[in-house]
């Protein structure tokens, strides 16, 4: 009977939790230096700890933001491909349910400790003087440095919305909001913001707007990097490194 129990209680909890799915796998994949496998409902960190994938609980929006687990992480699939760029469906933002948890254990638990781990990169060199920093960490300013390399062979008509940028790392959290932003990782880069949309500056009246060329965005995606005028909230001039996502 115990027996039966069991195999009923994990029939159970194999159909109504995402154990170990397809993007818990991604995830292995991306950080393959930190995680080492997804094992009943927990990834494993080589470092020997663990970390739940999947809490179970059904969240609405504003808990997806405030409160997601990593299986919530791929709630909305990140759209690519040259159809990718259609105005983002209501509420569709794609990478920014991040569980802070998991981001502080891959690039640092605080300031000190990511600043720790600064990597500068000759901002398009062809081009300008400019040294930005980004984490050392999964080799994500070598990736930036690649992206870099990329925007410098772009014709001039593009370099107005690169050669000024508007931030890498900086510990802060988003406005109007506790959470921390992806910029305080240093896995993100703002490009020139006088160029850009945001929601927010939108004010009351909504409508999606975008003035960053896709071959920008399209550098950008081929070496791990998500952009944010993918987001319903859409924020044009933000990178964000989320191979997991691509
Ligand atoms: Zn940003």
């Amino acid at each position: 009977m115990r027996v039966l129990t069991a195999l009923c209680l994990s029939l159970f909890v194999s159909t109504s939790y995402a154990v170990c799915d397809k993007n818990a796998d991604k995830l292995i994949k991306a950080y393959p230096k930190q995680l080492a496998a997804c094992e009943d409902n927990y990834i494993i960190w080589h470092n020997g700890e663990k970390q739940i994938f999947d809490d179970g609980r059904e969240k609405n929006f504003k808990q997806l933001l405030n409160e997601p687990d990593l299986e919530d992480m791929f709630k909305t699939p990140y759209p690519v491909g040259k159809d990718s760029y259609a105005e983002p469906a209501f509420n569709s933002d794609a990478g920014r349910f991040r569980n802070e948890e998991f981001f502080k254990r891959l690039y640092g638990q605080s300031s000190k400790a990511v600043k720790q781990q600064l990597v500068p990169i000759d901002w398009m060199p062809k081009s300008s003087n400019k040294t930005v920093r980004m984490t050392g960490v999964n080799e994500v300013a070598q990736k930036l440095a690649q992206v870099s390399t990329e925007l410098d062979e772009l014709p001039a008509e593009f370099k107005k919305y690169l050669i000024k940028t508007s931030g890498t790392y900086n510990w802060r959290v988003i406005s109007g909001t506790n959470r921390l932003s992806a910029h305080s990782f240093a896995i993100a880069i703002d490009i020139n913001a006088q160029m850009a949309n945001y929601w927010k500056w939108a004010g009351k009246n909504y409508r999606y707007q975008n003035n960053i060329p896709h071959e920008i965005v399209e550098i950008f995606e081929k070496h791990g990097f998500i952009w944010g005028g993918k987001w319903y909230h859409y924020d044009t001039m933000h990178f964000e490194y989320r191979p997991e996502l691509l």
